[in-house]
């Protein structure tokens, strides 16, 4: 396989992440508004085949991991044989798939004999009462079962992304935590990024403040895993757990020194960091004549073109931000 793809900055980018669709079924108050959103239209979106194309294409150009996600994916109805198609191409070393779990009770199996390596299950709290808070839908439950299903499934390990608010769920650290107790599950615990949510000053948590109420539980030893969603993710297990603890610190720590990532959005468009004002339009490129080398061309451009460091700390940038998670894919 040819090797990776750099930027100016020598980093190697190997990692795309797919966004398949802006739809979801939950309302999260830290993505999306509470009164729904102006989704793309339907022709706006990639089809099946413009989808499996750009794979293709960037498994040639030397990405070996691709993560599935959205908006929510499971929506989407062809998402399994996406995921299948893709995960049978040649050169791919790992598919991924990033879900909220609502649908994953009923696709657990399906995506696991698909060929998707691990799923990213989204989880904010134990508590029904407080999802419905935290996501504006009464469908802990479903959550649950789907995290469960995954697990029987047979994905190892079943990670769940947890984001922490100041007085939303930073009452849960210890007790999401203490999961890693009883499954063999890793809990990353995920900085909140300023992408929705008037309130972002002051219900922000810095990861070191989360991993200080983490080791006030009891030691944490530091564990070895890979790399990550937003980041490399700091990995940590309890003595005698089962399963391990990440934090993932995109806001205060500035792991973009390694970032290996390229986003793709359900409409199209390429986006070399999550933050990035800039985006490469490749459906355009797909819709008309460009060949398989062309967008491949355009794709190095943009690689090219990559930001050294996003600038979260600063509130004007915050402003800049230019499109909500759900449509970015995170
Ligand atoms: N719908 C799927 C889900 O929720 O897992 C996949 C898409 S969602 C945009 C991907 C991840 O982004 C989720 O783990 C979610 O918690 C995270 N996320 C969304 N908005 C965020 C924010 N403002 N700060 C930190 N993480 C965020
Ligand atoms: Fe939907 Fe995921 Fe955004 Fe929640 S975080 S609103 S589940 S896309």
């Amino acid at each position: 396989m040819p090797a990776p793809p750099t930027d100016s900055f020598h980093r190697k980018i190997d990692y795309l992440r797919l966004s398949i669709t802006d739809r979801c079924n939950l309302r999260c108050v830290y993505c999306m508004p509470e009164d729904g959103v102006a989704k793309f239209d339907h022709s706006e979106i990639l089809s099946y085949e413009e989808v499996v194309r750009l794979a293709r294409i960037s498994i040639s150009m030397g990405i070996s991991k691709v993560r599935i996600t959205g908006g929510e994916p499971l929506v989407r109805k062809d998402a399994l044989s996406l995921c299948e198609s893709i995960a049978r191409m040649p050169g791919l070393r790992s598919l991924t798939l990033t879900t909220n779990g609502v649908l994953l009770s009923e696709h657990a199996e399906g995506l696991f004999r698909a060929g998707v390596k691990r799923v990213n299950i989204s989880l904010d709290t134990l508590k029904p009462e407080k999802f419905l808070q935290i996501s504006r839908r009464d469908l802990f439950g479903r959550v649950w079962e789907g995290i469960m299903a995954a697990w029987r499934a047979g994905f190892s390990p079943v990670k769940l992304n947890t984001v922490i608010m100041a007085g939303v769920n930073d009452d849960e650290i210890e007790d999401l935590a203490g999961l890693t107790f009883r499954y063999p599950f890793h809990v990353r615990f995920i900085e909140f990024m300023p992408f929705q949510e008037s309130q972002y000053e002051s219900r922000f948590i810095a990861a070191g403040e989360i991993l200080e109420r983490l080791r006030r539980m009891g030691p944490l030893e530091e564990a070895s895993g890979g790399g990550d969603s937003f980041g490399p993710a700091l990995h940590y297990a309890f003595k005698g757990a089962m399963g391990k603890i990440g934090i993932i610190s995109p806001v205060s720590d500035h792991f973009c020194p390694s970032c290996n990532r390229l986003r793709l959005t359900a409409d199209g468009k390429l986006r070399t960091c999550l933050f990035s004002v800039e985006e490469t339009d490749l459906r355009t490129l797909l819709r008309g004549a460009a060949s398989d080398q062309d967008i491949a061309a355009a794709m190095r451009a943009a690689i090219n073109k990559k930001p050294e460091k996003h600038h979260l700390s600063n509130p004007a940038f915050r402003k800049c931000i230019s499109r909500p998670m759900f449509s970015i894919g995170g």
